[in-house]
C-alpha cells in the first residue's frame, strides 16, 4: 500500500503522524512510505532521516494526498485537506468529530474511509491511542505546576520539594486516572507532598497498593476537596467523565479562599476545565490569575515537547498503520474489533454512534 504523512498545518502544531522508524517498520514490510518535506522538522524529524528509513519525500501537500492511499496524521484535517481527500483513501488521526458538525459533513462529502485515534479501544479496556497523550500532558503537569510556583511566574515562591528542614509543597491531584497517576509519579519523584482524590474506590486501592504511606488518598466528596484546596500549594485538576463536560469540582468561591500564590493547572481544560475559573488558554499565553491564585490551562499540553509526544503516539499507532496497509481497511477493520471502534465516517455514512448521536446522523 501506499502510506502518506503530510505535514501538519493546524495553527501551532509540530507533531508529525509518522517517525523515520515508523517509516522503515512500513518500507521493511513491502509499503511504499511518502512523507511531506518538513513533516518533521517541529519533532526534530529530519527528511535526511526520512529518506534513509526509506521514504520518498514529495514537495506539496496536494500530490500527498493524490497518491497515498492511506494518510497518516495527528490534528483533526483542516477544510483544505478535507477537500483533498478521495473516495475510498482511508485517514487515519485524531478527529474529535463530536462537537465538529463542519469537518463531519467535509469527511462525508470527501467519501473517505475516516478512522479516529481517540476512539479506537484497547483489549483491556481505555482508549490506548489517547493514553500516551495523557500520560504526557500528566507529567507535564507537575513540571508546569513548580514552575508556576516560583516568585518570577507569579507562585507563591514555594520549591515543591522543599529542603532539609522545610516542609516540602502540598500538591493535590484531582482525578487519579492515567493523567493523575502520571502526575502522582512526578510529584512523588519531585518529593511534593502529594494527595490524590478520585470518586472510584477501586482507582485509590490501586494507588495505594502502589505508593502505600508515601501518599494520601482520599475519596472525592465536596468536603474532602474543600479541605484539600484550602491547604494546597498546587492542584492538578484530571478529572474525566467519559462523553461528558468535566466536572465542575471547585467553586470560584473555593478559589477565592485558597493560598495566595497557589497554583492550578487544569489539564481537563479540553473537556470543559473542572475548575469554575478555568478558561482555556495556549503556549503562548499560558497563565492568568483569579483571586490571587495562578491557573495554568493550556488544551493541547503534548504541543509543547512534540518530539516526546511524537514518539509517544507513533508507539500506540504504528501496529494498527502496519495492520491497515497489511490487510487494506476492509480486512483490518474484520480482524481487529478495536480498531473498527475507530471508524467514525465511512464513505458517506457516520459509523460511530457517538458522533451520530452528537449531532443526529443515522447509524
Ligand atoms: P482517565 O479516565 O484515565 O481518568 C479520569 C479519572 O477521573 C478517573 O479515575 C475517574 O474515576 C476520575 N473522576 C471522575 N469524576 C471524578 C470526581 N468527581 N472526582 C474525582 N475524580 C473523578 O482520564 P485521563 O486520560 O487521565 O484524562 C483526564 C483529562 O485530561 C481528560 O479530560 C483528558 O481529555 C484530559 N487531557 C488533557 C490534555 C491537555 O493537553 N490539556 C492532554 C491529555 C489529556
Amino acid at each position: 500500500m501506499i502510506v502518506g504523512t503530510p505535514k501538519e498545518i493546524k495553527n501551532h502544531e509540530h507533531r508529525v503522524g509518522l517517525t523515520p522508524a515508523s517509516v522503515r517498520e512500513l518500507v521493511a514490510a513491502g509499503h511504499r512510505v511518502l512523507v511531506q518535506a518538513g513533516a518533521g522538522a517541529g519533532a526534530g524529524m529530519e527528511d535526511a532521516q526520512y529518506r534513509v528509513a526509506g521514504a520518498e519525500l514529495v514537495d506539496s501537500a496536494a500530490e500527498l494526498f493524490a497518491r497515498a492511499e492511506l494518510v497518516v496524521k495527528v490534528k483533526e484535517p483542516q477544510a483544505q485537506e478535507c477537500a483533498q481527500l478521495r473516495r475510498g483513501q482511508i485517514l487515519f488521526t485524531y478527529l474529535h468529530l463530536a462537537p465538529d458538525r463542519a469537518q463531519t459533513e467535509a469527511l462525508l462529502a470527501s467519501g473517505a474511509v475516516c478512522i479516529a485515534y481517540e476512539t479506537v479501544t484497547g483489549p483491556g479496556g481505555g482508549l490506548p491511542l489517547l493514553a500516551p497523550m495523557s500520560e504526557v500532558a500528566g507529567r507535564m503537569s507537575v513540571q508546569v505546576a513548580a514552575r508556576l510556583l516560583e516568585k518570577s511566574q507569579g507562585g507563591q515562591g514555594v520549591l515543591l520539594s522543599g529542603v532539609p528542614g522545610v516542609p516540602a509543597a502540598r500538591l493535590v491531584i484531582l482525578g487519579g486516572g492515567v493523567v493523575g497517576s502520571q502526575a502522582l509519579q512526578i510529584a512523588a519523584g519531585m518529593g511534593a507532598h502529594v494527595t490524590v482524590l478520585d470518586r472510584s474506590l477501586e482507582r485509590l486501592r490501586q494507588l495505594d497498593q502502589r505508593w502505600g504511606s508515601r501518599i494520601t488518598t482520599r475519596h472525592s466528596t465536596q468536603a474532602a476537596i474543600e479541605e484539600e484546596l484550602l491547604a494546597a500549594d498546587a492542584v492538578i485538576g484530571s478529572v474525566l467523565v467519559p462523553g461528558a463536560t468535566a466536572p465542575k469540582l471547585v467553586s470560584r468561591a473555593l478559589v477565592a479562599r485558597m493560598k495566595p500564590g497557589s497554583v492550578l493547572v487544569d489539564v481537563a481544560i479540553d473537556q470543559g476545565g473542572c475548575f469554575e475559573t478555568s478558561r482555556p488558554t495556549t503556549h503562548t499565553d499560558p497563565s492568568y490569575l483569579v483571586d490571587g491564585v495562578l491557573h495554568y490551562a493550556v488544551t493541547n499540553m503534548p504541543g509543547a515537547v512534540a518530539r516526546t509526544s511524537t514518539l509517544a503516539l507513533n508507539n500506540a499507532t504504528l501496529p494498527h498503520v502496519l495492520m491497515l496497509a497489511e490487510l487494506g481497511w476492509q480486512g483490518a477493520l474484520r480482524a481487529d474489533p478495536h480498531l473498527r471502534a475507530g471508524l467514525n465516517c465511512c464513505q458517506g455514512q457516520v459509523t460511530h454512534p457517538a458522533v451520530a448521536q452528537a449531532l443526529g446522523y443515522p447509524l
